[in-house]
């Protein structure tokens, strides 16, 4: 690397499951990857638009790839004492050019997502984020970063006071989704939960969120059958009745959202 240029280099991101192909990643800006198209054309796609297309194990190695190669782009300069770094041990970490040469490595950001269920348990908290305003009436799980020395539990119902002003009683997680193309490049781990509120009474936070609903759970049903694999926009096919839709299976937030309407009135109490 010569003095003053930013290195990023190719990333090992391991060996293929044929234990024949190792897989590298080259650098491109944004979430975009490299992809053949037609013939032998390249060209440069957006990883959310291949969501629905992607087998599950080339999903997972394309959001790696892609969250990999933001984290470089985005830490060329050491956050301490403002030196190039450099990308070291086939790009699994970057160290500082600087004395001390400290080394950064990749990070992920966790994100509490959680189903709220309402004191009757008959009704689902769902909302709509002002960054999500332009993908049309969609109604999802609300959530947030999770901070610095708070638990998963603490932060759902922190986040549930913060935008609906309900209060959280009992938490539970269920299961966790890699989100390489989180907000501002970052990767995030969205955690997902289950909630019980205690009070049922909304002030929503209208800084943060369009709107927040309690939906009772025949609504959310027939909201989730008329989901489909389709992305988040203003061409989402709205159910008959409803007048919002529920993200697609790609998300965690459907799945807690199915999960929790699959279930007889009274579960939560069980877990
Ligand atoms: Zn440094």
């Amino acid at each position: 690397m010569c003095e003053g240029e930013v290195d990023l280099a190719p990333c090992l991101l391991g060996q293929g499951q044929d234990n024949k192909k190792w897989v590298w990643v080259l650098h491109a800006s944004g979430n975009q990857l490299l992809e053949f198209t037609s013939g032998r054309d390249l060209d440069f796609v957006d990883l959310r638009s291949l969501m629905t297309d992607l087998p599950a194990e080339h999903l997972a190695v394309a959001g790696h790839a892609v969250a990999l190669s933001q984290w470089h782009q985005n830490h060329t300069y050491c956050g301490k004492c403002g030196a190039l770094t450099e990308s070291i041990e086939s790009g699994s970490k970057r160290q500082c050019t600087g004395d001390p040469a400290h080394k950064e490595y990749p990070r992920t950001d966790p994100v509490a997502i959680m189903l709220v269920e309402s004191v009757d348990g008959q009704s689902a908290l769902l909302g709509r984020p002002r960054s999500l305003t332009r993908r049309g009436p969609v109604l999802t799980c609300l959530s947030g970063f999770i901070e610095q020395g708070e638990s998963i539990e603490e932060a759902v119902r922190r986040e549930v006071r913060e935008e609906a002003g309900v209060q959280v009683g009992a938490v539970h997680i269920l299961g966790s989704q890699p989100w390489p193309v989180g907000r501002g490049g970052s990767c995030e781990l969205m955690i997902g939960c289950v909630a019980k509120a205690t009070n049922d009474e909304l002030h929503v936070d209208r800084s943060e969120m369009d709107e927040v609903r309690w939906i009772h759970r025949d609504q959310v049903a027939k909201a989730v059958q008329s989901s489909s694999s389709h992305l988040l926009g203003g061409d989402a096919k709205l159910g008959k009745d409803l007048d919002f839709f529920v993200p697609p299976p790609w998300a965690i937030a459907h799945h807690l959202i199915k999960l929790w309407v699959e279930q007889p009135s009274g579960w939560f109490s069980k877990l």
